[in-house]
């Protein structure tokens, strides 16, 4: 039976870029050699990440003064490095979940913390509005698409300082003003690649402020001056990147992407309001189009585990939802298809017909 991929992370890529890289993994541009096996400084590889930097730079509209780094460690190191680059004094936080409260925790470690908003007392159901961010602060930090709780700041804040932007779940899935931002960086394993790298964009003119002695792994400036090569990247996950970011290209870019995502979560939330048996768990304004939560309704509450039993037999995927949000998430990155989502609705109305 098909299956229809909803996880959240890792999470579903374009048939196309898994395909291509098996073959490279099998025979790399015809050497003879697998993927896995070159070196990181063989003369083919550099092309790869050169073309993977231009391409980032052009499907967001990178301005000038900007460097694109692949690093490991995952989104959560880049809790870490964020800080330790970029607070100098005080730093400001929009507190929307898991991940924000985790980058907030790092950041305590050197600096003032002002956390300017929160929604944490409402399981985190909206993004906090309304709040003022003082002038003082080197950054505010917000977590642009809240992947467990499925909230979203999609349309670009209007504040006075320069932001960092955690867009781990939702980048490449809409267009970005890049400006806006000191430092943007995104575990690839939602939106981009399996999991493995992670992709940061940093404000060259920023860098080398903070009044610390960093460790050279956890410098930016030294990622920025060996152009990703400081030591061994993560080669496959950095060609995997590049093939979804032709695949995003050949498809349109960011702004089809966001179409695509606007089409898919309509589809979704359409259903999810009409059908008797569910309802969202986010505010409606503030919804996903990345991560759709929702639940049974309190009368169907003992339909939960039917449910989940019954879409995954029509091939339904990593639709449990997290265990802080309960009941169900669907996962629509960039490569969710329009039919992916309409088997989704088809189970969630065959079952309210069967209830
Ligand atoms: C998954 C996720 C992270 C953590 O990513 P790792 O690569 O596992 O460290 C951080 N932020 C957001 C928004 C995420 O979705």
């Amino acid at each position: 039976m098909k299956k229809y991929n909803f996880n959240a992370g890792p999470s579903i890529l374009p048939r196309e870029v898994i395909e291509n890289t098996a073959k490279q993994i099998l025979d790399f541009n015809g050497s003879g050699l697998s993927l896995a096996e070159i070196s990181h400084r063989a003369k083919d590889f550099q092309p790869v990440i050169d073309e993977a930097v231009a391409l980032i730079k052009e499907l967001l509209n990178v301005p000038e003064g900007y460097s694109v780094l692949f690093l490991g460690g995952g989104a959560s190191l880049e809790f870490c490095m964020v800080p330790y680059n970029f607070l100098i004094k005080k730093a400001a936080y929009l507190n929307t979940g898991v991940w924000a409260k985790k980058a907030m925790k790092e950041a305590k470690l050197f600096g003032e913390v002002v956390e300017v908003a929160s929604s944490a007392d409402a399981n985190f159901t909206f993004i906090p509005k309304g709040w003022t961010c003082p002038d003082d602060v080197d950054y505010l930090h917000i977590t642009t698409n809240n992947t467990i709780y499925g909230t979203e700041i999609r349309k670009e804040l209007d504040v006075n300082v320069p932001m960092i932007g955690d867009m781990s779940s939702d980048i490449f899935s809409r267009p970005v003003d890049v400006a806006k931002y000191k430092c943007i960086y995104a575990g690839a394993q939602k939106n981009l690649s399996m999991a493995g790298v992670t992709i940061v964009i940093v404000k060259d003119d920023e860098l080398g402020k903070a009044p610390r002695e960093i460790p050279t792994m956890l410098n930016y400036q030294t990622h920025v001056e060996k152009g990703s090569m400081f030591n061994t990247p993560p080669v496959v996950p950095i060609y995997t990147a590049l093939e979804n970011l032709r695949w995003i290209k050949k498809m349109g870019g960011v702004e089809a992407m966001d179409k695509l995502a606007h089409e898919r979560a309509d589809i979704v939330y359409s259903e999810i309001d009409r059908n008797k048996l569910f309802r969202g768990t986010v505010n409606a304004e503030d919804r996903s189009l990345m991560n759709i939560c929702f639940v049974m309704n309190e009368e169907y509450a003992e339909l939960e585990k039917p449910f989940l039993e019954y879409a995954t037999s029509q091939g339904m995927v990593g639709i449990k939802g997290h265990r802080s949000v309960g009941g169900f998430r669907a996962s629509c990155y960039n490569a969710q298809s329009i039919e992916g989502v309409q088997a989704l609705v088809k189970c969630m109305k065959d079952f309210e017909a069967q209830h």
